[in-house]
């Protein structure tokens, strides 16, 4: 149901944004879903397709993944942890308990397994198209 939730926050916003560009219809949304976020794409381009209205009718929906960025508490180092890159049952478990993710992942410089997620959650509007 969660993914029903964001659909409807997401249309919320969005709808905002259209209206701060006086936009009479909505051809493109992209949103972006950091990749540690639970989310299931699928499950949100349906709950968006069954909700838009009025001015989203024939808008299309792109849903990206983004990167994570981490930060090592002890050094500060920053890096772009490809969580791709992981097999599938670890990368399985992150999605599901983030805090798996430092039994798994060094700090590249130190080694710490300490490291806090800076980027990696959330979802946002990325982009908004749509004609005057
Ligand atoms: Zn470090």
């Amino acid at each position: 149901m969660h993914e029903w939730a964001l659909a409807e926050a997401i249309l919320t916003s969005a709808k905002q944004i259209a209206e701060q560009e006086k936009l009479k219809e909505v051809t493109e949304v992209t949103i972006k879903v950091g990749e540690l976020q639970q989310v299931e794409p699928p499950i949100l381009r349906f709950a968006l397709s069954q909700m838009k209205s009025d001015i989203f009718k024939s808008a299309k929906f792109r849903i990206l993944k983004a990167k994570s960025t981490l930060k090592c508490r002890v050094c500060g180092t920053a890096w772009q942890f490809n969580f791709k890159k992981l097999d599938k049952a670890t990368a399985e478990a992150i999605h599901f308990v983030p805090e798996v993710a430092h039994t798994y992942i060094k700090c590249p410089k130190c080694g710490s397994p300490d490291f806090e997620i800076v980027c990696g959650r959330g979802v946002w509007l990325q982009d908004i198209k749509g004609a005057k």
